[in-house]
């Protein structure tokens, strides 16, 4: 049985949600509510929800049937992209649903919870996104050394397959003046890493007129003291200027890697996907990239399988593998979604077909990380530390081209997470490096080392 204010919040998709669930803990924590591990614990129970794809949405309506019977005295949640979009139809999915709430409506928490509370039993909080709602004045931050700051919210592009400009709503930018005062503060309490988080963070205006555009926002960002990192995601090719990497360029403090999703290597794909830029768009926007002074590692996304894609145009998303050389790549079968345009087109591509032609872009990509992964054995790389492995005894860290670098420390050398630490790659998997920081290599050379 539950006892007390207790919560239990699971995450689905995005960072854009992880970084809503900080939102969601800190108001709850604010409430009196305190987190616990597993929802039988808990007298409430939220699901902060991802409808980008149906196996995602699928899943939180698993979990929810897991508690079908036996939630007496339990309360349970469904917040995000699920709950915006399919409203009070949840109520009829899930009868013992009791608050369903959007992610504009996450300012309004305290009073849709004090009516839970109350004893109501349905409780909406479902405005159409497109109040600003970039950050409440309680969120919590899991991680003591990377903050996520919310730039911009929402999306005007219009691509066929995708739900968030209906569950998100239109964009709306976060005056520059606002979002410099949380980075500075988020400095001066300690935090080394920011990430500026939009779904389309290149097309960021400031309303103040303050800074011109996203380049502007990203260098007075970079000038803050006390940051050793910022990142940004998610980056829409077609708003992908030059500037930007002129910008990184001018900034060491902007970390060396670049998300950049392409989602087909073929113009006739990517016009039916709406996307608004070609192959040769992109390849040029990749050209820029790799021109920068500074090695950027390069990722992307992929959906196999559109409406109307052929096994041709299939070959020109593995010949643009082969010309990128992404260093990471999620990849996924395309996945019909409602109130999208996509669900008018013909040429439905079979299940088994787009099965097929995933495991082939992803054995294609292994290979590709594999061979970049190997070449940086022997090189250096600082890492901010992340945590530790108990059962590898290995340091976990990541460099600022974002790969995960596992590493080997002195013994005594205390808790290194948070800290910034040199390491020498020794091997190299597809997906992640091993080495040993460079005070255990000094140690080991001299003969002062385990094994
Ligand atoms: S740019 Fe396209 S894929 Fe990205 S959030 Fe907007 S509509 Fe969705």
């Amino acid at each position: 049985m539950p006892h007390g204010k207790t919560f239990y919040l699971e995450t689905f998709g995005c960072q854009m949600n992880v970084h809503d669930s900080e939102k969601v803990v800190g108001t709850l924590t604010s409430l009196g509510y305190s987190r616990v591990d597993r929802p039988e614990e808990a007298s409430l129970v939220l699901y902060n929800t991802c409808s980008v794809r149906d196996k995602a949405e699928q899943k939180v309506y698993q979990r929810l049937q897991q508690f079908k019977r036996g939630a007496r005295g339990r309360r349970f949640a469904v917040l995000g992209c699920v709950a915006q979009q399919q409203g009070r139809r949840i109520f009829e999915k899930a009868p013992h649903v009791a608050l369903v709430c959007g992610s504009a409506s996450y300012s309004q928490l305290p009073v849709l919870v004090s009516r839970l509370e109350s004893g109501d039993q349905r409780v909406t909080g479902l405005e159409p996104a497109n109040g600003e709602a970039f950050e409440t004045s309680f969120t919590r931050r899991d991680n003591p050394h990377r903050a996520y700051v919310t730039i911009i919210e929402g999306c005007d592009k219009s691509c066929a397959y995708c739900i968030v400009p209906f569950t998100r709503g239109k964009e709306r930018s976060r005056a520059s003046g606002s979002i410099l005062e949380e980075v500075r503060s988020l400095a001066g309490s300690g935090y080394t890493e920011v990430q500026l988080l939009g779904q389309n963070v290149n097309s960021y205006r400031d309303p103040s007129g303050e800074c011109a555009d996203f380049a502007a926002l990203l260098a007075s960002v970079a000038l803050i003291s006390g940051l050793r990192r910022v990142r940004f995601a998610t980056s829409h090719p077609r708003d992908f200027s030059r500037s930007i990497v002129d910008v990184i360029d001018a900034h060491p403090v902007l970390c060396d890697h670049v998300h950049l999703p392409v989602q087909s290597g073929s113009t006739a794909v990517l016009e039916r996907m709406r996307r608004l830029y070609t192959r040769d768009d992109y390849l040029r926007r990749i050209e820029w990239l790799k021109g920068a002074r500074r090695s950027i590692a390069l990722t992307s996304d992929v959906i196999v399988g559109f409406p109307g894609e052929t096994e041709k145009d299939f070959e020109q998303t593995l010949s643009l593998l082969e010309e990128v050389r992404f260093d990471s790549l999620f990849s996924f079968k395309y996945s019909p979604r409602p109130n999208t345009s996509a669900l008018e087109l013909d040429g439905r591509v079979p299940q088994e077909e787009a099965g097929r032609r995933l495991t082939l872009l992803q054995e294609k990509q292994r290979a590709i990380q594999i061979q970049r992964n190997s070449g940086l054995v022997g090189t250096l790389h600082e890492v901010m530390v992340e945590g530790f492995n108990r059962p590898t005894g290995q340091w976990i860290g990541r460099t600022s081209q974002n790969r995960v670098l596992n590493f080997l420390a002195p013994p005594g050398s205390g808790s290194l997470a948070g800290r910034y630490v040199e390491v020498r790659v020794t091997r190299a998997g597809p997906n992640s490096l091993a080495g040993e920081s460079v005070e255990q290599a000094r140690i080991c050379s001299n003969g002062l080392g385990g094994s």
